[in-house]
């Protein structure tokens, strides 16, 4: 079983012709809902993948809450863990010009009111993996990282959106996932490619990670094992349309597959053809495919 604690998010996203000037109001071509956050993009990605996914988490009293809850619901993930709190649910407010820039404001809600003994902590002991982000307190993922140093759950996290990660807390990180930003963010080298990729993750690994995954769009990625040994990942050539949750499809993906027993190299690939798929589609938990569609593409 995986557990994923994290944030739990609707996009509401506006397109425009021009952003508004400050003080400036100005008509939109039209909003869509879509249900993110990293934290249910990775459960739901985890679950579609063929895993057997429970969500902790907080949605608000608002009218968010449902549909953010039926998003999960209806794509497998267990969400009998994910609390009501007071206030409103998680929101990203986010604006797509026609040219195709985005502005977006992020409003935490009950995520940012997630507390460290708000989780279950037998159920995140006895899970396979837990997976985590950034979008939470920093203390409640320390919580959670701690419990599961208790029992056998494997510690997967994604320190997304990036900040520093205190040193004591390297040793109880089993695989940490980022992406470029993430990776020159966390270890000072440069990331522009694999080169720099398999820098800053030897140093990830110096501080104490059990091993680290460095996502690089495009160009793949570079697995770097506990035993030092590295393993390079091709992307599948794909023509991109939105790549919102790529990154998180390729760790639920990942995680489930590790969890049924495949072999990292085997499961780095099927999370490559997961996350390929998700750019060719539009939103976040939308664009997420199955395991028979990730099947298709692994060996068509
Ligand atoms: P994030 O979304 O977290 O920034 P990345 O952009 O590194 O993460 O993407 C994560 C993974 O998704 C990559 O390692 C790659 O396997 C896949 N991916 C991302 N962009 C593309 C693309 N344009 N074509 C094919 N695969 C892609």
């Amino acid at each position: 079983r995986i557990v994923a604690v994290g944030s739990i998010n609707m996009d509401l996203v506006n397109h425009v012709a021009e952003f508004p000037l400050p003080g400036e109001t100005i008509h939109g071509r039209g909003t869509e809902y879509l249900p993110g956050g990293k934290g249910a993009n990775q459960a739901v990605a985890a679950s579609l993948a063929g895993g057997n996914v429970a969500m902790i988490g907080a949605v608000g009293e608002d009218s968010f809450a449902e549909p953010l809850l039926a998003s999960l619901r209806d794509r497998g993930v267990d969400v009998s863990g994910v609390l009501r709190k007071p206030g409103t649910s998680g929101l990203a407010f986010i604006t797509v010009s026609d040219a195709g820039e985005n502005q977006i404001i992020l409003s935490e809600g009950s995520n940012g009111r997630l507390r460290p003994e708000d989780l279950p902590a037998e159920k995140l002991a006895e899970a396979d993996a837990v997976i985590l982000q950034n979008e939470i307190p920093w203390e409640t993922n320390l919580r959670a990282m701690e419990i599961c140093r208790t029992g056998r759950a494997k510690v997967v996290y994604n320190p997304a959106p990036v900040k520093p990660i205190p040193q004591e807390a390297y040793p109880l990180i089993d695989l940490l996932v980022v992406n470029e930003t993430e990776a020159e963010g966390l270890s000072g080298v440069p990331v522009d490619g694999l080169e720099g990729a398999e820098k800053a993750a030897k140093e990830l690994l110096g501080r104490g990670a059990g091993s680290v995954l460095v996502t690089l769009g495009a160009q793949g990625s570079y697995y770097l094992g506990p035993d030092g040994g590295g393993i390079r990942t091709p992307a599948f050539p794909v023509r991109p349309v939105d790549t919102t949750a790529a990154g998180d499809t390729f760790i639920g993906a990942l995680v489930t597959a590790e969890a049924g027993g495949m072999k990292t190299a085997d499961a780095l690939r099927f999370a490559s053809a997961a996350s390929a798929i998700a750019v060719t589609r539009k939103g976040a938990q939308a664009s997420i495919p199955t395991r028979d569609e990730i099947e298709r593409m692994v060996a068509p």
